[in-house]
C-alpha cells in the first residue's frame, strides 16, 4: 500500500499525460510522508533514482530496485536547493514535482498566496536543475495568481496543462500544472 492517498493523484497525472518513465532521476519536493515518492520509484525502477525534500523527516523507503534519496529541507532556503542538486547526482534530473502545501489558515486569500509562493519555489528549482525536455508539476490552489503561474510556467516548457485529478476532488481549489519538456536554456547576455 501507499503511505498517502495522495500517491492515487500522481498515479492518475501520470497515466494521462505520461509522466514517468524507466530510469528517470525524480525530484519530490513535499515529500513527505512518502505516497508519490513510492509511486515514482515503481515508475523509474532500478536504473531511476528518486530525490524526496520536506520540513518534515520521511521514513526510510526500502523495497524498490530505485535509488531514493531523502533531504530534511524547506524549499524557501536557497541551501536546500544546493542539497538536492548533490542528492541527485551529477546525471542531472529529468523530473521535478511538487505536492507542496502550505500550513492552512482558513483563509483564503493567505492560504492561495502562500501556495502559489511554494509553487514558484519548485518552478524556480526546476529551471535551475532540469534537463532540457524535462518535466515539472506544481499543486497550486487556485485563486487571484494562479493564472500569472501558470503563463510564467508556459515560456517556459513545450506543452502546460492544468489538471484536476478525481482523488483532490474534495478540495476543489487544488489544480495542479502539468508541464512538459522544458526548453532550450536561453543564451544568457555576456556569453
Ligand atoms: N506528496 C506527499 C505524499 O504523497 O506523501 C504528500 C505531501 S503533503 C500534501 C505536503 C507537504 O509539503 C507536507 O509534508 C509539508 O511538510 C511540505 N511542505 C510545505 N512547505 C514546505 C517547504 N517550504 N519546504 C519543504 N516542504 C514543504
Amino acid at each position: 500500500g501507499y503511505r498517502a492517498r495522495s500517491a492515487y493523484k500522481l498515479k492518475q497525472l501520470d497515466r494521462e499525460v505520461d509522466l514517468l518513465t524507466d530510469g528517470m532521476t525524480v525530484v519530490d519536493l513535499g515529500a513527505a510522508p512518502g505516497g508519490w515518492m513510492q509511486v515514482a520509484a515503481e515508475e523509474v525502477g532500478a536504473r531511476g533514482r528518486v530525490v524526496g525534500v520536506d520540513l518534515q523527516r520521511i521514513d526510510y523507503l526500502d523495497g524498490y530496485d530505485a535509488e531514493v534519496e531523502t533531504v530534511k529541507g524547506d524549499m524557501t532556503d536557497e541551501d536546500t536547493r544546493d542539497d538536492i542538486k548533490r542528492a541527485a547526482g551529477p546525471g542531472g534530473v529529468d523530473i521535478v514535482v511538487s505536492d507542496m502545501a502550505p500550513n492552512m489558515t482558513g483563509e483564503y486569500s493567505l492560504d492561495h498566496a502562500r501556495s502559489v509562493y511554494l509553487a514558484r519555489q519548485a518552478f524556480e528549482t526546476a529551471q535551475e536543475v532540469l534537463k532540457e525536455g524535462g518535466h515539472f508539476v506544481a499543486k497550486v490552489f487556485d485563486g487571484q495568481d494562479f493564472r500569472g503561474f501558470v503563463d510564467d510556467v508556459e515560456e517556459e516548457f513545450n506543452y502546460v496543462r492544468v489538471m484536476s485529478p478525481d482523488a483532490s476532488r474534495e478540495s476543489s481549489s487544488e489544480l495542479y500544472v502539468v508541464a512538459k519538456s522544458k526548453l532550450d536554456a536561453p543564451v544568457s547576455e555576456g556569453d
